[in-house]
């Protein structure tokens, strides 16, 4: 519970609360490549998408393209994609983005009635003289492309939003207990605990082959949110982040937070000034603590980041993040991230 929750103080931060293993060596000595990272264990099942690319000398951009798609078709992940929870007008709107090892950027924002925002973001990249489509727009666009219309509401987002409704009263800050403490009727207000949030957007970076990296991020978005709201998810920079000489971020959680310190890019950052990923991904949380505070402190967020010899980490405000790897044939290993608050 929230009241049971203590803050590891700022100050008590200067101890390594890492161990060296997990500063330096998650993923051992030497480069490791191919390798794809995504967030939230259920995704081993997009890194296996990835790595039949990877593991034949594909590119990075392919795989993460590839791999995203898996989660965005699957009506029970309701956080991407088709089967996301809607918004409170029960409108599903998708959020992606994609960056290639040019630095070559697409996005698209509140897209609706297409299953694939990343690929729609993809062509946005390749096709226009643009890097952000939004809304109508972007629809417009995915359309013109030969994108199918497609109903993205389940029957399963839909009951549950209907539910949402009854006791929301149409405040997107405001969500009932779906995890936890399912016999209470009453919602409870936002700030909510972490774990009765689905935090399940897929962020996914690869290293190929060639050591080139690239990464993709793809959303259905905070749930029950105002229509036309837009989380760090399609902000390159805030959800994503690749810079082929350093390394790839991407992150999960509450977007309002994550875009206001440019989460991903700050990430990448630190690792260029020689942090570690996990050293990286820890010193963002903190930045986002010491300018929110106990904003920040109430919500979940967690980065992800991968650098060019293959070293990859993680970090959360909450306990309950976790991420997976793949690095060759065997499959995925899931880690769970480390966290501020105990
Ligand atoms: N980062 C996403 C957003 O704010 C949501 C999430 O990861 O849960 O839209």
């Amino acid at each position: 519970m929230l009241s049971r929750r203590k803050f590891i103080q700022l100050s008590s931060l200067a101890a390594p609360l890492l161990s060296v293993k997990d500063v330096f060596s998650q993923s051992g000595k030497g480069i490791t490549k191919p390798i794809v990272i995504s967030t939230w264990a259920p995704n081993v099942k997009a890194n296996a998408e990835a790595w039949r690319i990877l593991g034949n000398k594909g590119r990075a951009l392919d795989a993460v393209e590839a791999g995203v798609k898996i989660p965005e078709a699957d009506p029970n992940d309701m956080s991407v994609g088709y089967g996301g929870l809607p918004d409170r007008d029960g409108k599903v709107t998708l959020d992606a983005c994609i960056m290639d090892e040019f630095a070559n950027i697409g996005s698209v924002m509140a897209l609706e009635e297409i299953i694939h925002a990343i690929s729609v973001a993809r062509l946005v990249m390749e096709k226009t003289p643009h890097v952000q489509l939004a809304g109508p727009g972007a629809l417009q666009f995915a359309l013109s492309q030969g994108f199918k219309r497609e109903n993205l509401l389940t029957p399963q987002s839909e009951k549950e939003w209907k539910e949402w409704l009854k006791t929301s009263k149409y405040d997107p800050m405001t969500i009932p207990n779906m995890l936890e403490q399912k016999d209470q009727k009453e919602p409870v207000p936002y700030p909510w605990p972490s774990a009765m949030v689905n935090h399940d957007t897929i962020g996914m970076v690869a290293m190929d082959d060639m050591g080139n990296l690239s990464g993709a991020c793809t959303t259905s978005g905070m749930a029950y949110k105002m229509h036309g709201r837009v989380g760090d998810s399609p902000i390159i920079g805030a959800g994503l982040y690749v810079d082929n000489e350093v390394g790839a971020a991407t992150s999960t959680g509450v977007g309002e937070e994550v875009v206001r310190i440019c989460g991903s890019h700050t990430v990448v950052e630190l690792m260029r000034q020689g942090l570690s990923p996990a050293l990286a991904c820890r010193k963002a949380v903190e930045r986002m603590i010491k300018l929110r505070g106990k904003k920040a402190m109430d919500v979940q967020v967690g980065f992800l980041a991968l650098n060019k010899k293959g070293q990859y980490g993680a970090f959360a405000i909450q306990k309950g993040f976790n991420y997976c790897v793949q690095t060759d044939n065997s499959g995925s290993k899931v880690f769970d991230s480390k966290y501020i608050m105990a």
